[in-house]
């Protein structure tokens, strides 16, 4: 059963349901205006007592989805992921993450920041932990590429979106960044999910390449059962017997995504395709059908890439992208976001 609270605050809706008899494993997240509680095992007399309380504007009993509070049913308007700096990613604007796959050195760092600004890129991304899937390729540059990546995003007005591969180093990760990234290696590390979910700091979670958009929505509920609901989900490709990508971008989850929840959905044309030629028209795919932005490689020098490289975009093809994407997304009666000023500092865009 959910329970949506009109007007109250997290402490009040938590005095209220214990003092109303909800189950100890209810749960409860503040979703935009909100706060919604889920009551496992709810039986019809919790519902009727829930329904006369004047902080309630609503409880559903019944409903068609597997997951609860990720869900349509709990929250009809779209859910805006404030990531920093005045940035936002969902309800409406499209937005636009890019950086490197790693973080290398100081100077590629800040050199690629300056390029996904002018672009129009309203976050910085970059890994300082990478899951790699053999023990011999690069592994990232650790707290030192934290500190780089804070570093830059202090100098450009960039909100930082990195990595976070364990939970040992969730609260080191959370210091430096301003959007915790959960990658598809990790989409079903459920303590991982609830760690992140418990610092309150907004959460990239990508789809797992071997998960249902079922399996998806419910890794992201993990996430939200922490009372935290600054969720951004990111589709970058299933596993498929298709050998001509690195992996099947599935675009039609868009759509699919949008019905069920009211979180934002990005796409990451990088990682879904493995190649360059192929981000473009992917990109622009993403932003038809109706995905809340992307999430891109870009590199001042793919060849010499520590990570990646055949799939990050250069500077003029990450330029000649981002126009592409600002007259197809006005057609369609929508804006590309532009970063916010930060005072002094910036291209002035
Ligand atoms: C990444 O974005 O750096 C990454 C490792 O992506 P994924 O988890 O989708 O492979
Ligand atoms: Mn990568």
């Amino acid at each position: 059963m959910l329970v949506i609270f009109n007007k109250t605050d997290d402490r009040s809706v938590r005095e209220l349901l214990a003092r109303h008899g909800a189950p100890r494993s209810a749960v409860s997240c503040r979703i935009g205006a909100r706060v919604i509680a889920y009551l496992p095992q709810a039986d019809a007399g919790l519902a009727a007592r829930f329904k006369t309380l004047r902080q309630v504007e609503r409880v559903v009993t019944a409903h068609g989805s597997e997951f609860q509070l990720t869900s349509r049913e709990a929250s009809p308007e779209d859910t805006l992921v404030e990531i920093g700096f005045g940035n936002s990613i969902g309800a409406g604007d499209f937005g636009l993450i890019a950086g490197p796959c790693a973080v290398e050195t100081r100077e590629q760092l800040a050199s690629t920041a300056e390029i996904a600004r002018a672009g129009g890129a309203t976050a910085l991304r970059g890994g300082a932990y990478k899951p790699r899937t053999t023990p011999y390729a690069f592994q990232g540059l650790g707290l030192p590429g934290l500190r780089m990546l804070a570093e830059v995003s202090a100098e450009t007005g960039l909100p930082v979106v990195t990595e976070v591969v364990d939970t040992a180093t969730v609260d080191t990760v959370a210091e430096y960044a301003d959007v915790l990234q959960i990658g598809t290696r990790n989409a079903q590390n459920f303590s991982l999910l609830a760690a992140v979910g418990q610092t309150g700091r907004p959460v990239l979670l990508k789809r797992g390449f071997g998960c249902t958009v079922s399996e998806w929505l419910s890794a992201a509920e993990y996430v939200l059962a922490q009372g935290n609901s600054q969720v951004i989900l990111c589709e970058r490709g299933i596993r498929t017997f298709e050998g001509s990508t690195r992996f099947t971008l599935d675009l039609s989850a868009i759509p699919v995504v949008k019905q069920l929840s009211h979180l934002p959905v990005i796409v990451d044309p990088s990682h879904g395709t493995g190649h360059r030629h192929l981000v473009r028209p992917l990109a622009l795919a993403a932003a038809a059908v109706g995905a809340d932005g992307l999430l891109l490689d870009i590199h001042t020098d793919g060849e010499q890439a520590l990570c990646d490289g055949k799939q990050a975009l250069d500077a003029a093809e990450w330029m000649e992208l981002t126009s592409a994407l600002s007259a197809l997304l006005g057609s369609l009666g929508r804006t590309l976001q532009r970063p916010q000023e930060l005072a002094g500092i910036g291209s002035g865009l």
